[in-house]
């Protein structure tokens, strides 16, 4: 199942980038997909929570951007939006546009943390001293 490599990649990298912040909890996670990248967004929602099971994304929400296919066209001297992504060609003088400006994107825009409660315990403050346990 190809989406669920790329939810598995996705969690990956979330999780790396999240473990810079030590306590907080990943709850969105954008991701930017272009028409061309041929992925189910649906299948894409449904691998994700399979993907992010027993990792620190549980429950994290995946937020898919879809980016229309944008070609560039050398004869107007623009880039232009295609409705299709079959027809690869200038919307104004229906030159073939081979020029793809956007469109095969998957990435990850932006992460959002959950910051942890500043007075949670065991988090932040000074360190607490030890001399209680016995
Ligand atoms: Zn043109």
């Amino acid at each position: 199942m190809h989406e669920l490599s790329i939810a598995a990649s996705i969690v990956e990298a979330v999780s790396e980038s999240a473990s810079a912040y030590p306590g907080s909890r990943v709850k969105e996670v954008r991701l930017r997909v272009g028409a061309l990248a041929s992925v189910v967004e649906d299948s894409l929602q449904f691998c994700w929570e399979l993907a992010t099971q027993d990792t620190p994304l549980t429950g994290a929400l995946l937020v898919i951007r879809k980016l229309p296919v944008v070609v560039h066209c050398d004869g107007c001297g623009v880039d232009a939006e295609v409705d299709g992504v079959q027809s690869l060609r200038c919307p104004r003088c229906g030159a073939l546009a081979a020029d793809l400006r956007q469109g095969r994107e998957l990435e990850i825009e932006s992460i959002e943390l959950d910051e942890p409660e500043p007075n949670e315990p065991g988090m932040g403050g000074e360190a607490k001293p030890v001399e209680e346990r016995k």
